[in-house]
C-alpha cells in the first residue's frame, strides 16, 4: 500500500520512534527496539503519585529490629528501585523492594519520615495499623 501523500511535500516519511532516524536508516537493533518497547509499556502503566495511597505501618522482625513498610504502591504504576532511593536517601538508612507484593521495606523505624516524604511527592499516604 502507498501512503497517501506519497511523492508530495505532504509526504513524511516514517521515522524511528527510538533513533529518531528514518525507518528505512533505523539503527536500532532488535534487541533496542524490544527495551524500547518493554519501557514505553512500563512507562503507559505508570500512575501519578495522587491517583495512589501508600499505607505506611512499623513492624517488628525477629531479634527486636523494626522495618517500615509502604504497601499499595504497585510495581506496576511506580518505579520501585527509584522510590526507594528518595526514601533511603530522606530517611538515612537502608531497605529493598519486594516488587511481587508491591511493597518497600526501611529497616527501623520511619514511619514519620516515610509519611513526609511521600506526601512531598504527591501521593496520598496513610497509617496502616496491625
Ligand atoms: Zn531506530
Amino acid at each position: 500500500m502507498s501512503r497517501l501523500f506519497a511523492g508530495t511535500p505532504f509526504d513524511i516519511p516514517p521515522k524511528c520512534d527510538d533513533c529518531g532516524q528514518l525507518e528505512s536508516e533505523c539503527i536500532c537493533s532488535a534487541a533496542e527496539k524490544a527495551a524500547a518497547e518493554t519501557l514505553r509499556a512500563q512507562q503507559a502503566a505508570r500512575l501519578p503519585p495522587d491517583q495512589q495511597t501508600a499505607r505506611i505501618s512499623v513492624q517488628k522482625r525477629k531479634g527486636g529490629r523494626t522495618a517500615t513498610v509502604i504497601e499499595g504502591l504497585s510495581a506496576t504504576a511506580n518505579d520501585l528501585p527509584e522510590l526507594l532511593g528518595r526514601l533511603q536517601a530522606a530517611c538515612g538508612t537502608g531497605g529493598t523492594t519486594k516488587p511481587k507484593q508491591d511493597l518497600i521495606e526501611l529497616q527501623g523505624d520511619h514511619a514519620e519520615q516515610v509519611q513526609t516524604t511521600l506526601a512531598e511527592i504527591g501521593f496520598r499516604t496513610k497509617p496502616s495499623r496491625r
